[in-house]
């Protein structure tokens, strides 16, 4: 009942050419909407040229920011707001990615006022949480996870949540190769599902998909998929290439 959603995450990788090639090299094959949701993130300054392209081809993909400023407007040097981001394109954004969290120092409390402003703005969010190897290790992993999540979902209404979806991305996976067994996976993605439950109730938090990334390549995401409660994935490293990243849309 959870539809698929498979999103690219291309980061600070691609110029405005390269970015609108890569989305067209999608666009002219033919991917079944039906069975997967399709979404990319280009940076700041490629996303109207990608969202108009999609929109121009008519495809149903969807097109992220890949951070907002939680400040709505004025002398914010540097910085983006909800409106620009979605007046350039964005339906969604991807809040909390562990590269802003620990290059940027994003905590959780400015996770949280973005996640809410974005929401309230109805801008679509993609909630990324995540331990690193050490908490893994000490086994400290899934107590890391939740309290991530609980404290990016303060505030957020049963209403709002909806669109939400969350991703789950063990940050020592990321650009790493190294993968979570489709199994630790499923076990961190049962474990937010029943959070989510016990925050929102057992129907609202079976539609809230929860994404698996790090490492998700051609050759892992099916058994990936597989799992109970893996919904889909946040892909960094092999999005930025068509044929691989058409390999992983067409993974069924
Ligand atoms: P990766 O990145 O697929 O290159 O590991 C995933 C992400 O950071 O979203």
């Amino acid at each position: 009942m959870r539809k698929p959603l498979i999103y690219g995450n291309w980061k600070m990788n691609l110029d405005v050419k390269q970015s609108d090639d890569l989305v067209r090299s999608l666009l002219a094959v033919k991917l079944e909407h039906n069975v997967v949701e399709v979404g990319v993130a280009p940076d700041f300054c490629s996303l109207s040229t990608v969202a108009k392209t999609i929109r121009d081809m008519g495809a149903p993909i969807s097109v992220a920011a890949q951070n907002i400023s939680q400040h709505e407007k004025g002398a914010f040097t540097g910085e983006v707001n909800v409106d620009m981001a979605m007046t350039a394109g964005a339906d969604t954004v991807i809040l909390g990615h562990s590269e802003r969290r620990t290059v940027f120092g994003e905590s959780d409390e400015l996770i949280n006022e973005k996640v809410r402003l974005a929401l309230r703005c109805r801008l679509n969010v993609i909630l990324c949480v995540g331990e690193i190897l050490g908490e893994r290790e000490a086994g400290v992993h899934t107590e890391k996870v939740l309290y991530q999540l609980g404290m990016g979902l303060k505030g957020v209404t049963t209403d709002r949540v909806g669109n939400v979806v969350v991703a789950y991305e063990p940050v020592w996976a990321i650009g790493t190769g190294k993968t979570a067994t489709p199994a630790d996976a499923e076990e961190m993605h049962a474990a937010i599902r029943k959070f989510l439950s016990r925050l929102y109730g057992p129907v609202v938090a079976n539609k809230i998909r929860i994404l698996y990334g790090g490492s998700v390549k051609p050759d892992n995401i099916g058994a990936l998929m597989l799992r109970e409660n893996v919904d889909g994935a946040l892909v960094g490293g092999a999005s930025l290439n068509a044929d691989d990243f058409i390999k992983i849309i067409n993974y069924y």
